[in-house]
């Protein structure tokens, strides 16, 4: 647990990457999920890695 929402991504914390919590804008957050390519909603414990936010942006 504790790691990224991605797809195909096992990234957290624990082997030093640096992880985002989805904004609380729902706009925003949804752009993140969209940019994720993956259909689900992130819940206050969702975040995506460092690797992965760069890919998506
Ligand atoms: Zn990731």
């Amino acid at each position: 647990m504790g790691g990224c929402s991605a797809p195909n991504c096992s990234n957290s914390s624990s082997i030093g990457k640096q992880l985002f919590r989805f904004p609380k804008d729902p706009l925003r957050k949804k752009k993140w999920v969209m940019n994720c390519r993956r259909d689900f909603e992130p819940t206050p414990h969702s975040r995506l890695c460092q690797v992965s936010f760069s890919i998506t942006k």
